[in-house]
């Protein structure tokens, strides 16, 4: 596996693979990479001949007061957990190398989904999140690209930016892994202490608690909205969101809901960690 930081040589790299008719799955994170990655590079690996893992800490998708100077970094352990899932190239490039002028004067952006949900807590986010996903686009060009559902309303943006601007490639999502207690695999897990840890399990407990009235017919936003803040306070959280929303429009429902495939979105900070986390309710 090659661990490669410059635009042009990763270019001229897959433009020779291409050339042998090989095709290139990307994987792109910010590293920390845990087993939540792993099964992304998994699934990359079984469905392209090449797969590559990007590694890059995004400064213009976070907020002024949010964690780019503590977020993890640790590329040698990210290299060896991709090396493991069968990745033939880790791509981690410099913020320089990625935006030489500092803040990029275009970006990518879809005006009625950025601001929902995580967006209108993080302004700016998804405006980041899709310009550096549009960047690692055409600078792989890679026939596939895997995207944890975890980040559900991140997944929504990048398939929507994709059909919009047509970009040649096919976006495959790939299921949330947890823990054995059910917390969502997270790079900021590593922030909550002990108690915080396990104070966050209420948040799939809560979700899972909502998913089961729903199964059992419970159509009432209110009343499935409660059983997941519920929990989250009663373990000293505090909810930032909970949202019940189209899988196919992400649009917020409010009142009694209809026949319609639907997500629990969330947003929950314990202590100063913020936590997201969702949950699809099948249709009975
Ligand atoms: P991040 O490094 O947090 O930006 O995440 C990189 C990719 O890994 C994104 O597509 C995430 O949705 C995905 N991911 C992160 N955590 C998980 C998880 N627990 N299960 C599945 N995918 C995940």
């Amino acid at each position: 596996m090659k661990i490669i930081k410059s635009i042009q040589e990763l270019r001229d790299t897959l433009k020779t693979f291409r050339r042998e008719g090989k095709t290139i799955g990307l994987v792109p994170t910010m590293g920390a990479l845990h087993r939540g990655h792993a099964s992304l590079i998994d699934a990359s690996s079984a469905r392209a001949d090449i797969t590559v893992v990007s590694v890059f800490v995004n400064p213009i998708q976070f907020g002024k007061n949010e964690d780019l100077d503590k977020y993890p970094r640790r590329l040698e352990a990210d290299s060896e957990l991709a090396n493991a899932h069968g990745a033939s190239i880790i791509f981690a490039p410099t913020a320089e190398e990625m935006y030489p002028n500092g803040e990029p004067e275009t970006y990518v952006r879809n005006k009625p989904l950025e601001s929902l949900y995580c967006g209108s807590y993080r302004p700016g986010h998804f405006r980041g999140v899709l310009t550096v996903v549009a960047k690692l686009f055409l600078i792989c060009l890679p026939d596939f690209a895997f995207f944890g559902e975890k980040d559900y309303q991140q997944v929504f943006l990048i398939e929507e930016m994709v059909r919009t601007l047509n970009f040649p490639v096919e976006i495959v999502r790939v299921p949330i892994v947890r823990e054995e207690s059910g917390l969502a695999l997270s790079s900021r897990n590593e922030y909550l202490s002990e108690e915080e840890r396990k104070n966050a399990l209420s948040i799939h407990q809560g979700l899972l608690a909502a998913k089961s009235a729903y199964l059992a017919g419970e159509r009432s936003v209110t009343k499935l909205r409660n059983l997941v803040i519920q929990p989250i306070l009663l373990n000293r959280g505090s909810v930032q969101y909970v949202e019940i929303v189209s899988t196919s429009t992400l649009e917020k429902k409010v009142g009694h809901l209809g026949n319609e495939k639907l997500v629990i979105l969330l947003a929950a900070f314990f202590g100063k960690t913020r936590l997201i986390d969702n949950i699809e309710l099948e249709m009975v």
